[in-house]
C-alpha cells in the first residue's frame, strides 16, 4: 500500500467541494444503509433529504452503546457497513473522556493522505528546504478490544501500517530518525534516540517537528536532562546501555557511524551556555522552521518555542481528530494566530451547526454553505459509522480556498471555567495567559505548563491556575517573586470578560484568582497519568481545564507555593 499524492489533486478537490461532498454522503449512506443504527432512521434509503430530515445529530454518549457492542464482538454492521478492522482511541485530554471509534484501512489511508498533502505544501512553499526534518514522532504498544481487535491512538495505527512503511519519499522529507526509532514503543528511549540522530546529523537538519507543540517542548526538556550523555555517546560512537530496544539501538548506531569528538565538543559547548535561549538554532544552525500544531490549546507553548528557537517561523499544518481528519493549512508561513485549515471534502461528510442556533438543528448547513466570519460546530458523518456526530470543536470561517471554506480553530466547546453565571472560555483563558506571561517576562522564569479549574469548595468560588515554572537560564533555580506572580494573577483577571469582572469586583461572588505553582515535572506526571489511562504521547494535549478529582489530586500533591490577585479587576464601562 502506498499513496500517490499530487498538489493538483488538492486544487481539484477544493474546486469541486460541493459535488465531492454529495458523492461522499451518497457513498457513506449506501455503504451503511443496512446497519442497525442507520436503518432505524432511513430504512435502507441513501437519500440526502431524508438523511437531513430523519437522522439525529448526536454526541459520543448516544453512539457509545453501539460502538461498545462492536468492540465486544458483535458484527460491524451494528454501526458500520464497511469491515471494521481496528479501533482508535482519543487522548481524552481535550474532552475529558477517552472515546473509542471503529475504523478500517481507509481511516489510516486518510491520515497518510493528510500528512502527505501537508508535506507537499511545505516543500512547495519552500518552507521545507532540501535537507532533513528532526521529527519527534512516537508510537505506543497497541492494546486489544474484548473482541480482539487492535486498539491504539490514530498515530500508532498509521505508524504500524504499510502506508507509513511505504510512504513516498516525494511526500515526506526525510527524517533524521530511522523508522525503528519512531516505532519504538518506549517513548523515553525514542525521545533519546530522536535527539541522538538529530544531533549527529545537525548540519542536515532544516526543520524541527512534532505533532503537537507539547511533544516538542517535551523533547527540549529531554535534551536538558540528557545532553551530557548524548554528547558522550557521540564522542564514543556508542549508544547508551539503557537503550534496550535492539532494532532501535542498531539503527541509531548505524547513523552514529563512529566516534565524533569534534561534534561532541560543539554540543557540550552550546548546551553548557547558561541560557538556553535559541538552543534550537544554535544546535541546528540550518533549521529554518518549526513544525507542530500551535493552534487551540497548544497556543500556550508559542512563547516557549519562540524562546528556544529564536522565533523561527512555526508551521502549524494539520487539523484532525480520532473521529475524522478535517483539514490542512495551505499557507504554512501564516502567523500562528492567523492559521486556518482548509477542509478536505473527500474525507467525511461535513455539516456545520451555527453556534448561536445550537437548539435548532434546522439551521445546520453543508460545507459549502457556511458564511464568512460565522462560528460553527462541526458535525461529521464518517465512512466508519458516525452519523451527524458533533465533534465539539468551535470553528470560525476565515475564507475560501477555491470553493472550500477555511476555518480558524476557536476553542473546544464546553471547556469553560465558571463559578457563578459567568462562562470563561478557552479563548478567554488563552488571552489572559498571553498577558500574564508578558508580566512574567520581567522575572527569571518562564511558564512551561498550566491548567486550571473552578474551585467552588468554599464561598465565594474562585479560579485556580496551576503553573509550572522553569528558570530561563538552565542552571538557575526558579525564584518565585511574589509581586510578579500576584501581578500575573491580576493580568489574568483583567483580561476576562465584563461579567467576570462585575461578579468579582462589584458583587464579590467570585473570589480572587489564585496561581498555585507546582514542582518541576508535575505536568510530565500529569501526562503519564493520562497515558496510563490509554492516551498517547504524540496526541497528548494538556487539559486546559480540570474537572476530575483524580486529576486534581495529581496536581495538588505537587503545589509548592500559592499567590492571589491583590486587587480587583476594573469594571468594564
Ligand atoms: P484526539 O481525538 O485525542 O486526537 O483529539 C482531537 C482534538 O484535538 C480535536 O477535536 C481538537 O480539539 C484538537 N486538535 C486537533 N488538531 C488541532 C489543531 N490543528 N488545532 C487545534 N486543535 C486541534
Amino acid at each position: 500500500m502506498s499513496l500517490s499524492v499530487e498538489l493538483k489533486d488538492l486544487e481539484v478537490l477544493t474546486t469541486n467541494a460541493k459535488q465531492i461532498q454529495d458523492d461522499v454522503l451518497k457513498e457513506i449512506l449506501t455503504l451503511n444503509a443496512n446497519t442497525e443504527y442507520l436503518k432505524r432512521f432511513l430504512d435502507g434509503s441513501s437519500d440526502k433529504e431524508l438523511f437531513k430530515k430523519n437522522v439525529p445529530v448526536v454526541s459520543y454518549n448516544d453512539v457509545k452503546p453501539y460502538i461498545e457492542r462492536v468492540a465486544n464482538g458483535e458484527p460491524s454492521d451494528v454501526i458500520s457497513g464497511g469491515t471494521i478492522t481496528r479501533f482508535v482511541q482519543s487522548t481524552g485530554t481535550s474532552g475529558g473522556i477517552h472515546k473509542i471509534f471503529p475504523v478500517n484501512d481507509k481511516y489510516i489511508e486518510n491520515l497518510g493522505y493528510l500528512l502527505a498533502v501537508s508535506s507537499l505544501i511545505t516543500s512547495n512553499d519552500k518552507v521545507d528546504e532540501k535537507g532533513k526534518k528532526m521529527a519527534f514522532l512516537y508510537n505506543r504498544l497497541e492494546s486489544k478490544t474484548p473482541s480482539g481487535l487492535a486498539l491504539s491512538s490514530s498515530f500508532t495505527s498509521y505508524f504500524m501500517s504499510d502506508y507509513f512503511k511505504n510512504r513516498s519519499s516525494k511526500c515526506n522529507s526525510e527524517y533524521t530518525s530511522p523508522d525503528q526509532v519512531i516505532l519504538c514503543p518506549d517513548n523515553n528511549q525514542s525521545v533519546y534516540c530522536h535527539l541522538l540522530c538529530g544531533l549527529s546529523q545537525r548540519e542536515k537538519v532544516v526543520g524541527v517537528s512534532a505533532t503537537f507543540a507539547h511533544a516538542l517542548i517535551k523533547a527540549i526538556n529531554a535534551l536538558q536532562i540528557y545532553w551530557k550523555e548524548l554528547s558522550s555517546n557521540i564522542r564514543s560512537g556508542h549508544v547508551s546501555e539503557w537503550i534496550t530496544d535492539l532494532d532501535c539501538k542498531n539503527a541509531v548506531s548505524a547513523i552514529l557511524g563512529g566516534p565524533d569528538p569534534e561534534l561532541a565538543d560543539v554540543i557540550e559547548q552550546e548546551c553548557s551556555h547558561k541560557s538556553w535561549e535559541g538552543i534550537i538554532t544554535r544546535l541546528w544552525p540550518k533549521a529554518k522552521f518549526i513544525e507542530c500544531i500551535v493552534t487551540g490549546q497548544m497556543a500556550q507553548y508559542i512563547p516557549t518555542l519562540d524562546f528556544y528557537s529564536n522565533k523561527l517561523p512555526i508551521v502549524s499544518m494539520v487539523y484532525g481528530s480520532s473521529e475524522s481528519i478535517f483539514g490542512v493549512n495551505v499557507d504554512p508561513l501564516s502567523k500562528p494566530q492567523d492559521v486556518s485549515y482548509t477542509f478536505l471534502p473527500n474525507i467525511s461528510y461535513f455539516e456545520f451547526l451555527p453556534i448561536d442556533h445550537e437548539e435548532d438543528m434546522n439551521t445546520i448547513v453543508d460545507l459549502v454553505g457556511v458564511k464568512l466570519g460565522c462560528y460553527y460546530e462541526t458535525v461529521v458523518t464518517s465512512y466508519f459509522g458516525l452519523h451527524r456526530y458533533l465533534i465539539g470543536d468551535i470553528l470560525q470561517v476565515t475564507g475560501f480556498y477555491n470553493n472550500t471554506p477555511q476555518f480558524r480553530f476557536v476553542r473546544r466547546k464546553n471547556i469553560v471555567l465558571s463559578v457563578n453565571s459567568e462562562a470563561t472560555t478557552e479563548q478567554d483563558i488563552l488571552k489572559g495567559l498571553a498577558s500574564a506571561t508578558l508580566v512574567l517576562e520581567s522575572s527569571n522564569s518562564m511558564l512551561t505548563g498550566f491548567t486550571c479549574y473552578a474551585d467552588i469548595s468554599s464561598f465565594p468560588g474562585h479560579y485556580v491556575f496551576y503553573w509550572e515554572l522553569k528558570a530561563k537560564d538552565v542552571d538557575d533555580v526558579v525564584e518565585l517573586d511574589e509581586n510578579v506572580l500576584e501581578e500575573c494573577c491580576y493580568a489574568l483577571e483583567e483580561s476576562f470578560d465584563a461579567l467576570y469582572k462585575r461578579l468579582r469586583s462589584k458583587e464579590g461572588s467570585i473570589g480572587a484568582l489564585e496561581i498555585k505553582v507546582v514542582q518541576q515535572g508535575t505536568f510530565d506526571s500529569l501526562m503519564e497519568y493520562f497515558i496510563s489511562k490509554g492516551g498517547s504521547v504524540a496526541q497528548y494535549k494538556t487539559p486546559m481545564c480540570i474537572n476530575s478529582s483524580e486529576t486534581l489530586a495529581v496536581l495538588e500533591d505537587k503545589v509548592i507555593a500559592r499567590f492571589y490577585s491583590q486587587k480587583s479587576p476594573p469594571l468594564n464601562l
